[in-house]
């Protein structure tokens, strides 16, 4: 939690401005308030969602100071995210795709939640089904090890669902209790990459008849609006069950998680606060928006 504040100061210094000066509510500190909201990467119907709601709040309660209006800021966006049915890290046998492009922070978040499962006594097997780069392969295999979790993959050309539909017969032969599949996230096309993704999907889907499969899309926050673009495209072609947002330690504006959760629709299982194997967290709402408005 403490990662995930100083991650998100940046935001919270704003957002902090406005609660300080002055502290009269007025149309001033309304104006303001929806501005950092836009600012601070939620997007402009959001951001005038929130204001809205919390302006008619304000009226009805009473309250004209603005240090009173903070936590109600931090319970309001809580609101918009999704919450999620079922935990697919937790809820075993279960089989978790990974998607999203180069550099997002896929084979780390699945190195970590490897890591993660042993600690906890879970048996796990990893996928590598990026098959387009040799380096992911070897990248993965650094994290197998590090987890302790064995790696199933093939030669860098080999088909990506091939490597999918062994990972699944692997793991129903041992009885493995979570499977996590790291996939491709750059081709010589965007929608050639899509291509392959809906293939490996649907491959997956098709022969893991014994767990559910969820896919995951994991996305950068440092990428802010663009972040948003990229996972409608996912969504479109995949069909997303969840996301996980990572690099929240850093310089993001945490308002691109609540922007992305709340346009598509989509829970956030975890997060990412650090680049080592204990670096991730469950996504607590609440927690999270207070950890943005301070
Ligand atoms: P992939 O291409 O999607 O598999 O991305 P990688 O897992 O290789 O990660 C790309 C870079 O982001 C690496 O340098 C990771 O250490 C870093 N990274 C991943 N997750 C996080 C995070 O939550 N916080 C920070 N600060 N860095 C991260």
């Amino acid at each position: 939690f403490d990662r995930l504040k100083s991650g998100l100061s940046r935001s919270r210094e704003a957002i902090n401005e406005i609660f300080y000066m002055g502290g009269e509510v007025d149309e001033d500190f309304w104006e303001d308030l929806e501005d950092t909201l836009v600012m601070g990467d939620m997007g402009g119907e959001l951001a005038m969602r929130v204001t809205d709601d919390l302006r008619e709040q304000a009226a009805r309660e009473n309250l004209n100071r603005a240090d009173q209006l903070r936590d109600a800021l931090a319970k309001r966006l809580a609101q918009e995210f999704r919450t999620a049915d079922r935990d697919p890290f937790e809820d075993v046998p279960s089989c978790v795709l990974f998607v999203g492009i180069n550099g997002a922070g896929k084979t780390t978040t699945v190195g970590k939640l490897a890591g993660r499962a042993r600690g906890e006594g879970k048996s796990c097997l990893i996928g590598g089904a990026d098959t387009f780069r040799a380096a992911a392969i070897e990248q993965l295999e650094v994290w197998g090890t590090r987890a302790g979790v064995d790696v199933i993959t093939r030669e860098r050309g080999a088909d990506p669902a091939s490597v999918c539909y062994d990972v699944v017969e692997e793991a129903e032969k041992r009885g493995t209790q979570l499977v996590l599949i790291d996939t491709a996230g750059r081709l010589h096309t965007s929608s050639d990459l899509m291509r392959e993704l809906a293939k490996v999907v649907n491959v997956t889907r098709k022969r893991c008849t014994s767990m559910p499969v969820t896919v995951v899309l994991v996305i950068d926050a440092t990428t802010g609006q663009n972040g948003l673009a990229q996972a409608k495209e996912f969504n479109d072609a995949l069909d997303l069950d969840g996301l996980i947002v990572t690099k929240l330690d850093g310089t993001a504006k945490g308002g691109i998680a609540l922007a992305i959760s709340d346009q598509l629709g989509l829970p956030i299982y975890r997060i990412g606060v650090g680049e080592s194997i204990d670096d991730l967290e469950t996504f607590d709402a609440l927690d999270f928006c207070r950890a943005l408005v301070g």
